[in-house]
């Protein structure tokens, strides 16, 4: 039962109650004199997590709150508050009196006066430390056994190899040495045991290549023109045999990793030419976008498209969506795109049009981390 004098007491003391809440909210929040950028109030989250006395806080400017790397952000977000945007989970961090970085999520609201200007601001800043540090230790655990499976299909493809190879041998000497003594039924199923180890040699090349992405490599400067025209070299066959056209805008050069960039292309300008539509010559254009932080590079072809539930699923290993006999292949080149973007900490995708055409997207950061 309620003390009946308890809501008044609660009504009066409202005020005292919204700042014990305000106080020792699990978020730190600050107000901002907005002419002088100077701090006018604080809680005692914040001075316990920047373990700095409430009293010096206040009265100090909210640029010092920030760690020197996170300083030219702040002065952005604060520039993007006064132009009237919203300031909504800004990533920055702030710094500690030791000099420890507290990584936090800003968001900001205006008060403003009867003329609409802004009076002070009242920013609300989450520490997100331990979400980073699970992030990161998510991504150490997801990386430890990406490697551990890269390793095993290292392993299992090497080891598979030489049997194969003994398969093929004797597949050519039974053929060389017995072909007399062989009916044609037999002659039949040794044909068809030949190709099949041919195209498990195939496949196991393709899973050896995947291992082997990004191993052992430096980032070099890459001028991706010059890719282009030494795979458009390459190909002249099947590119003559198609009547196929590629066309390429001027592209950057970037910082890669050389070879893995071209086998990207590679598999891009291949498949772009191989799913043609029936008697269309294949049209190939080639652009890239400069952006701020990335080079967005585009592929577009005039082909068979792709229907709108697959274009996820083209990515996966040995992902085939054509009747095998009328468009070869194992499943792996988009699967190879896929980890090439992955070491180059970039992004791939593709938008399509059934009997239309596709384009594959893909961008590459200007900075890549090693
Ligand atoms: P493969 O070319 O050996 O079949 P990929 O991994 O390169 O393997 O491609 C996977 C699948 O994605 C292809 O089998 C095809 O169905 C589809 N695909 C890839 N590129 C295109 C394209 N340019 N146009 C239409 N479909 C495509």
């Amino acid at each position: 039962m309620m003390y009946p004098g308890a809501i008044t007491q609660l009504l009066n003391d409202k005020n005292h109650i919204y700042y014990q809440l305000y106080d020792n909210s699990p978020d730190m929040h600050v107000s901002v004199d907005s002419e002088s950028g100077k701090i006018l109030m604080c809680n005692k989250t914040l001075s316990k997590k920047v373990n700095i006395p409430k009293d010096d806080i206040i009265g100090s400017p909210i640029l010092d709150m920030y760690h020197p790397d996170s300083r030219e952000k702040a002065m952005s977000v604060f520039k993007m508050f006064t132009a009237g945007k919203k300031i909504e989970n800004q990533r920055l961090d702030l710094i500690t009196k030791g000099g420890k970085k507290i990584p936090v999520l800003l968001n900001v609201d205006a008060f403003r006066d009867e003329e609409n200007n802004i009076t002070f601001s009242n920013s609300c800043w989450r520490d997100i430390s331990e979400i980073e540090q699970l992030k990161s230790e998510i991504k150490d655990n997801v990386q430890a056994k990406n490697k551990e499976l890269e390793e095993f299909v290292y392993i299992a493809s090497h080891d598979l190899q030489e049997p194969l190879r003994t398969i093929s041998s004797f597949i050519e000497l039974l053929k060389l040495e017995y072909n007399d003594q062989l009916d044609e039924e037999a002659l039949t199923y040794l044909n068809f045991i030949e190709t099949g180890a041919g195209n498990m040699k195939n496949i196991i090349t393709g899973l050896l290549d995947f291992s082997r992405i990004g191993k052992d490599v430096e980032l070099e400067e890459v001028d991706c023109n010059s890719i282009i025209h030494d795979i458009i070299t390459d190909y002249h066959l099947a590119i003559k045999e198609n009547d196929a056209e590629i066309t390429s805008e001027l592209l950057p050069h970037i910082n890669a990793y050389s070879t893995a960039i071209r086998l990207l292309f590679q598999n891009l300008i291949n498949n772009a030419i191989k799913f043609k539509k029936f008697n269309t010559p294949p049209e190939i254009h080639i652009e890239c976008i400069t952006k701020e932080e990335e080079y967005h590079f585009m592929i577009s072809d005039n082909g068979i498209g792709i229907p709108k539930d697959k274009l996820n699923d083209i990515f996966k290993f040995f992902k085939r969506l054509n009747n095998k006999s009328q468009y070869k292949g194992h499943g792996i080149g988009l699967a190879h795109c896929k980890k090439i973007l992955d070491i180059h900490d970039g992004k791939i995708w593709v938008t399509s049009e059934v009997n239309e055409g596709s384009t594959f997207h893909f961008t590459l950061p200007k900075t890549i981390k090693k």
